[in-house]
Parts: C-alpha cells; structure tokens; sequence
C-alpha cells in the first residue's frame, strides 16, 4: 500500500514536533508520521509513537503521512474520529464493513442540527460512493482513503482544530 496524507488540523502554523511510529513489519520502516505546531501537541499524546522536535518550515501542522495498510487505516479513522461524531465504530458496529459503515455515518450526518457538518457529510458520501460503485479494488481502496482524509480535514476545520 501507498502512502497516503492526513491533514489532521486546518491550522496554517509550522510544525515544530514530531511523532514517528515504527513499524514492526518489514515491508515499511513507519506505520505513520505525524507532525504539530506548539499549540496542537496534543494531538502528539493521543497517538502512540517516538517523539522529537524538528525545525520550524519542515512542514505544516497536522501532516500525517499515512503508511499501514486498508483496514488499519480505516479503522484508524473509525477510531479518531468516525465514531466520536457519528456513533458508528467499523468493528464494533459493522463487523467491518465498510460499505455498511460509511452510510450510517452518512445517515447520522443527514439528521437535522448536524448541518455544522455538511462537508464531512459530502466527502463521508464520496467515500461511500467509491466503496460501492468502484470495480477495481485498488481504485476504490485509494479513493475511499482520499475521501476520508478530507472528511477528517473537514471534521477538524467544523471543531476549529
Ligand atoms: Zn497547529
């Protein structure tokens, strides 16, 4: 699997740390690399990794370079943040299926007094429309992976993160 990005703040701010997650298999050095400002460290203490500081302009608060597989990142997402805001946890929920997963989300989302989140909601529906329509499983694992990133950017952008 690819890399793919997070962005999990909208703050424009140079990163001045980092948390990198070593990986225990041998196909990839990292499971992830995430990066914050001062004021965003603690989303630095929610994710488990080494820690160090790195030099202001290296990159942008909120980075993640994404690096584990499919299901982990999907249910990274279901984790971090899916489920906080939409009650709907991948495992827990939906025995992991994803399709079934994402429409509840989607469905919570679409009742009245969650307009506050009507991007999550569009990109939440992108995602769910690239699970089930998509023939190329690759494709759709790529795009339902994008479509997340930026439900979680727009998530984040909703909270003022
Ligand atoms: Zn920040």
């Amino acid at each position: 699997m690819a890399m793919t990005l997070r962005q999990l703040t909208t703050c424009p701010d140079p990163a001045t740390r980092v948390l990198e997650r070593r990986s225990r298999r041998r196909d990839r050095v990292h499971d992830y690399v995430l990066y914050a400002c001062h004021r965003h460290r603690w989303l630095i203490d929610s994710w488990e990794g080494g820690r160090r500081t790195v030099e202001e302009g290296e990159l942008r608060c909120g980075v993640v370079f994404e690096y584990r597989d499919y299901a982990e990142v999907l249910r990274s997402h279901s984790r971090e943040w899916v489920c906080r805001l939409t009650f709907n946890d991948l495992e827990d929920d939906h025995r992991g299926d994803v399709v079934g997963w994402l429409r509840a989300a989607v469905a919570e989302l679409c009742v009245a007094g969650r307009e506050a989140h009507e991007g999550v909601r569009v990109a939440l529906g992108h995602a769910v429309l690239a699970a089930a329509v998509e023939r190329d499983a690759k494709v759709a694992q790529a795009a339902v992976l994008t479509a997340l990133a930026v439900a979680e950017t727009a998530e984040a952008a909703a909270r003022g993160a």
